[in-house]
């Protein structure tokens, strides 16, 4: 054990911890917004849509684009009010994947395997770094941000991420990069905060997070999923804090930053889910965990996750922006 400062063996815990921290506080993501744009994240390069790939998986990879344009079309919203992120860096994703992780995503096989469409094995790297990592690396990008931009405003959205099937170590079900992790150490170091929740009510059991927060008391997990259904992850499934009941939560943890994970693949006839939520449903249980949120004063970030239906999205975002900026 006295032999640690040989030059092949790794950093100690204090320096990993030290260069973690600076990778965060060097970070070009945490840029400031100007008070005209509306808490609510997007870019056009969020999208996954080439050579038909996006249709090869049974999840909408370009419905990103399609709510925004559907949200601007119908006057819901300024296009020039959406806040648009920077691209998460090999610095930012360096905060909590190891370089090997990232080494393995420059094979396309690999790649192939996490987003589960194998026909992205057969194509050059670079394509697949350009049309389908980079979207990913976007997303990522407006995570993070969305936590600096809740904490100002007591509530942000981004029209994307929540891939919460990815760790540290490994990604999954179509999930590259561990954003929930990357938004709460940005979080837990830029914003001063050193409590945070996870909701994730996504019809799937968010296993990337649960490992990655497994024995870290500073965050509490609340999940509610299919157990029938992919990942089936019972060793993840231990660090769950809380299955199912947000009103219980209220009293077990005091949380300064909420991270709302809200896929809306419960839906009845969604072919992931398997669950039979009716839209309704989903609008109520959305409003039940931002008022939750609202009810304590903390900021929440909502994910998107897996949407689906744009109609929803729309009343969702106009009844969050009704509710959450009438006393936050
Ligand atoms: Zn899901």
């Amino acid at each position: 054990m006295g032999t640690s400062s040989s030059h092949s063996s790794p950093p100690s815990m204090e320096a990993a911890e030290e260069l973690r921290r600076n990778r965060i506080l060097s970070s070009k993501l945490y840029f400031n917004v100007a008070p005209s744009k509306v808490a609510i994240i997007y870019s056009p390069s969020y999208d996954i849509a080439f050579l038909g790939i996006e249709k090869l998986h049974p999840f909408d990879s370009s419905k990103w684009g399609r709510i925004c344009l559907f949200l601007t079309n119908e006057d819901v919203l300024d296009k020039n009010r959406i806040i648009e992120p920077l691209e998460a860096s090999k610095d930012d994703l360096l905060v909590v994947h190891p370089e090997s992780y990232l080494r393995h995503l420059k094979s396309s096989v690999n790649v192939s395997m996490i987003v589960e469409v194998p026909p992205v094995a057969m194509l050059p790297n670079c394509l697949v770094q350009q049309k389908v990592l980079h979207p990913f690396r976007m997303q990522v990008g407006g995570s993070i941000l969305a936590a600096k931009l809740a904490k100002e405003r007591g509530w942000a959205i981004n029209v994307g991420g929540g891939f919460h099937h990815c760790s540290a170590q490994k990604g999954g079900g179509f999930c590259v990069y561990a954003d929930i992790t990357l938004c709460i150490q940005y979080a837990f170091v830029r914003l001063n905060i050193s409590r945070v929740m996870i909701i994730d009510l996504d019809a799937h059991q968010g296993n990337g997070h649960e490992i990655d927060f497994s024995d870290d008391r500073r965050v509490y997990i609340m999940d509610m999923y299919n157990s029938q259904i992919y990942p089936l992850d019972y060793e993840a499934r231990r660090y769950i804090d809380q299955k199912i009941e947000l009103m219980v939560a209220r009293n077990q943890f005091n949380p300064e930053l909420v991270v709302y994970n809200a896929g809306t693949d419960i839906l009845d006839g969604d072919p992931l889910g398997r669950l039979k939520i009716s839209p309704e449903g989903v609008v109520i249980r959305d409003e039940k965990v931002f008022k939750f949120a609202k009810e304590m004063n903390v900021p929440i970030v909502m994910l998107t996750s897996a949407w689906h239906n744009k109609i929803i999205f729309a009343a969702h975002l106009y009844q969050m922006e009704i509710m959450m900026s009438k006393s936050l």
